[in-house]
Order: structure tokens, then sequence, then C-alpha cells
């Protein structure tokens, strides 16, 4: 009976080796283990033993059902680690991605433009000065002849901080109080690009956050032709040398005289287009000579300084250079557009 039972191990051991697959050893496992299985019936014929060999007979007989138990699941496990990696293997995805190209960025046409005008005014003597966006009601209308209940102020609606008398600026020229106040009593040159803030209404002309750039020219005996020859100057280089200017006389609060300076169509040469509006003329941006309020609050003598001053919207500058016609265009994210000008 003994050698029966070890027979049966040695049999069972070699038959589960070959089990490979699931099939095979749910076979093994019937055959051996099973109601029906070899080891139960050796175990049944146990009780026809005599009695003295049955304890020895019965302890052999659960020592051989614990150990094929034992292999049997140890087997399982090898044979369900064995189809999973199998599955793996068949069902293999290559999730490696092709590499990126790098992309080199560039310029925004904001920044492109400002700095092509950077770069004109550069050439005749203007250094670049930055002053902060955020100005007090002094330096950003006071100081710039704009008393609290001027009507001026009425085109300037802005957006005021928690700090009471602080407000985001709404032009660049309170740059040119810091310059004056900066350079003292020093003959001056400088532009003034920055982002401006208005509280308007957003348009096809119109953006409540935009750039500009503010020129100042101080000195002694400064006047209008100096100005003009400036202006003519930067708006040939800008756009073209056969570009012609007419100034227009305007009104800006900081300014005495002032005027607006249009150039001939580009577009059409003066001969009238949808661009012009049919007038031959675009307006290009907004000059004059410093008025003496303005020269006092900055710490100049009118009756021995004089000097001129101009601001231009860049965008509006490239609008009319890339015939752009909505300036929305320009802050809405669209890579489309952007990239036209990368
Ligand atoms: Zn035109």
């Amino acid at each position: 009976m003994l050698e029966q039972l070890q027979e049966l191990r040695a049999r069972a051991a070699r038959a589960l080796d070959e089990a490979v697959t699931a099939e095979q050893l749910e076979q093994w496992r019937q055959e051996y283990l099973g109601r029906r299985g070899a080891l139960t019936v050796a175990l049944r014929g146990l009780g026809q033993l005599p009695a003295d060999q049955r304890p020895a007979a019965g302890r052999i007989a659960n020592e051989v059902k614990t150990s094929l138990e034992q292999a049997y699941e140890a087997r399982a496990e090898a044979v369900r680690q064995a189809a999973l990696v199998e599955e793996l293997a068949r069902g293999a995805l290559d999730v490696r991605l092709p590499g990126r190209p790098q992309s080199v960025g560039y310029l925004h046409l904001s920044t492109q433009t400002l700095r092509e005008i950077q770069a004109i005014f550069s050439q005749m003597g203007f250094q670049v000065l930055r002053s902060g966006e955020v100005e007090d009601d002094a330096t950003n209308f006071q100081l710039l002849n704009m008393p609290p209940d001027h009507p001026a102020r009425d085109m300037w609606s802005t957006f005021y901080l928690n700090v009471p008398g602080l407000l985001l600026r709404t032009h660049t020229s309170p740059g040119q109080v810091h310059a004056m106040r900066r350079y003292h009593p020093e003959s001056i040159r400088v532009i003034l690009p920055g982002k401006c803030y208005r509280y308007e209404q957003v348009t096809q002309r119109h953006e409540f956050q935009f750039f500009q750039v503010e020129g100042l020219a101080l000195g002694h005996g400064i006047t209008m032709a100096d100005l003009k020859g400036t202006l003519v100057n930067f708006a040939r280089q800008m756009f073209g040398a056969e570009r012609r200017l007419r100034f227009r006389p305007s009104y800006f609060p900081f300014t005495e005289p002032s005027a607006e300076a249009d150039m001939d169509c580009i577009i059409c040469g003066s001969k009238g287009c949808p661009l012009c509006k049919y007038t031959g003329w675009l307006e290009i941006l907004g000059c004059g000579m410093v008025h003496p309020n303005v020269l006092r609050g900055g710490g100049y003598d009118p009756d021995e300084y004089s000097g001129f001053a101009f601001g231009m919207g860049p965008e509006r500058i490239a609008m009319l250079k890339h015939g752009i016609s909505d300036i929305r265009t320009f802050f809405a994210n669209d890579l489309r557009f952007l990239q036209q000008f990368a």
C-alpha cells in the first residue's frame, strides 16, 4: 500500500510537469485529486488494511495528498503567469511617439512693430525710456494739464485700483513727466513705449489694452519744424520713401498747438479707397508742442525751453502697414493670424 502511494505521488508529479495549459491542468486535477481521482480511490482503500497498518498508511496518504495539492497550486499559478505573459506579448502596442520637432518662437506683431519704431527713432538720437503702467491721478492727468474737472478726461475712462488715486495709465504721456523729472535740466530726446489701458468697448478699432509709443524732444529753440521733420522721416522709413504727411490742427490738453498727422494713403496714393475711406489720407499719430503747463510741471521753464511730443499706436501702424482690418486679432491668440508674421 505504501509503495502504491509513493508510486502514485511520483506519477502524479511527472504528469503535473507536463501540464502547460489551464485545460491540461484541470484534467490533471480530476485525474488525481478529483472525486474519482487516483488518490481518492487509494485513500478509500485504506479501510481495507489491517488495523495496525492503518495509522502509518493514513499519515503517508495525507502527506501525499497535501504535497500534491501544493504542487497543483504552484503549477496553476505558473500556468496563469505564463498565460498572462503570452497575452501581453500577443497584444503588445508600440506606444513610443515619434519625436516632436523643436519649434522656434518668434515675436508678436505688436512687439515687432514696436521694435521697428524704436529702431527708426534711435537712429535720430532718441533713447528708449520705460515707465510703469500704474500711475497716480496727478501724473496721468493733472501734470498733463488736465485738472480733476477737465472735460478732456471724458475721453479717458480707465481702470482704477483699490488703492485710492491709483489707476492704470490711459496713455504713455505720463512718461513725459517722468522723463522731465529724471533729466532736468538737461535736453531730452526719448521715446516711451508701453502698454496702456482704457475702459473701452472692444470693437474693430478699439481695445481696452493697447501699446502706445510716446515721443518727447525738449531743449532750447525746438520748433514745430523739428517736429515735422522728425515725423516725416519716421513715416518715410516706416512706410516708404515716397510718403507725404499733412498736419491737421487738433486739440490735446498737453500740447499747444496740437495736430493730427495724416499720411497719404499707402493703397491708393491719395486717389481714394476703402482703407482711407475715400479721403486719400490715413491718420497715423497725434502730436504738438509741449504745453507750458506741462513743462512747468516737469520743472522746465517754458520761457527758456521748448519741445515737441507725439504719440502713436504700434497696432494702428501695423494695421496700416499689413492691411489688418480688426485690432482684436492682435490679442485673440489665433495662431493662424500671428504665424503670418513669423
Ligand atoms: Zn486710399
